[in-house]
């Protein structure tokens, strides 16, 4: 290792279990990140410091005024700018480490890009805020035989686990073999779906992402400099607020419909993923495989929508009592509706069909 690389990361090359050889895998090593709002941005910047080779951050959204509380590589100006949160953290996370190699993709991960998207790395993290996307997750880890980390966050409340395909229970394991249903966020397991505490509803505290994220990205230091054997299958909590901590074993499902008889109902489609978004008065339409010029978009619709912006990355525009926003790639989140079929006509009307 050359000394200013030994320099930068000394004090975690004295950490006995990491030493000089554990930061030299990690220097070679690379993750990718699913979701990047408090979970994502938390253990994006951890993992960025501790400089692991290379990093892919993948998320659909735009950076808004009410992330900043708890998302913690966005500022004001990203917000104003509403720049795409991929684009904003690749920028960030660039200044944090200029020896990392980091890359932003502004995307929805789903069953049609998720193995394009995460193939190629040896670890998945987890930082989306719905479960259709996590059971995504696990179907594509165990598919392609790597591991992911599952963590999710509300209230003052969070949970994480290791999945290692193979060696410990997988998500499913730990969820569908009870028959409990999970919540939109992934973290309690009484409600149905959509009947649940989301951070819309309940709110949520840096405190605890913080706290979720950072025993992340201590198990994703494990695996990559190679300590696998002590990490994975232990579901972990923590309450802030309470200070209660637990760390339960999950026992494999013999007959997992994931792990074990490889049925990737996610990663295969059958499942469709929710348009509505986490808790939020949003819904998202996909149209993959079209590229909008958004200038030309803004300039056509300026006359009949109100308070038009495009930045490049996006175009925004208000048709009151909704707000559209359109990607390049086609794809559109509508605020203002959980009714996807009021979503789809004002799609149809300003972006065509
Ligand atoms: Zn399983």
């Amino acid at each position: 290792m050359d000394p200013k690389s030994y320099e930068r990361y000394s004090r975690q090359i004295l950490f006995g279990e990491i030493g000089e050889a554990g930061q030299q895998r990690l220097l070679d090593s690379s993750v990718v990140i699913v979701g990047c709002g408090a979970l994502g941005t938390a253990l994006a910047n951890l993992l960025v410091r501790a400089g692991v080779g290379k990093l892919r951050i993948v998320d659909r959204d735009f950076v808004e005024p009410s992330n900043l509380q708890r998302q913690t590589l966005f500022e004001e100006s990203d917000a104003q700018e509403a720049l795409p949160k991929a684009v904003a953290a690749e920028r960030r996370l660039r200044a944090i480490n200029s020896g990392v190699s980091v890359e932003g993709i502004v995307a929805d991960v789903s069953s049609k890009n998720a193995e394009e998207l995460l193939r190629g790395f040896p670890l998945i993290l987890d930082g989306t805020d719905n479960f259709e996307t996590r059971f995504l997750l696990n179907d594509v880890a165990i598919h392609l035989n790597v591991p992911w980390i599952y963590a999710a966050v509300v209230a003052s409340y969070g949970v994480t686990m290791t999945v290692r395909p193979g060696v410990t229970a997988c998500l499913a394991c730990a969820l569908e073999s009870s028959g409990a249903p999970e919540g939109e966020n992934g973290v309690s397991s009484a409600a149905p779906p959509g009947a649940e505490d989301t951070c819309d509803t309940v709110g949520v505290l840096g405190a605890a992402a913080g706290v979720i994220s950072s025993i992340q990205a201590a198990a994703a230091i494990k695996l990559l400099v190679g300590k696998a054997e002590s990490a994975g299958g232990r579901l972990i909590s923590f309450d802030v607020w309470s200070g209660r901590f637990q760390s339960v074993r999950v026992a494999k499902n013999p007959d997992c419909r994931a792990c074990v008889r490889h049925e990737f109902r996610y990663l295969e489609g059958d499942a469709q993923p929710h348009l509505t978004m986490c808790g939020r008065d949003s819904v998202q339409i996909h149209e993959r495989g079209r590229q909008l010029d958004l200038a030309a978009l803004g300039r056509r619709i300026a006359p009949t929508v109100a308070e038009v912006r495009e930045n490049g990355f996006l175009l925004r525009f208000r048709v009151p009592p909704y707000e559209m926003t359109v990607f390049a790639d086609g794809r559109a989140i509508i605020k203002g509706t959980r009714d996807t079929s009021v979503a789809r006509s004002l799609y149809a009307r300003y972006i065509g069909t």
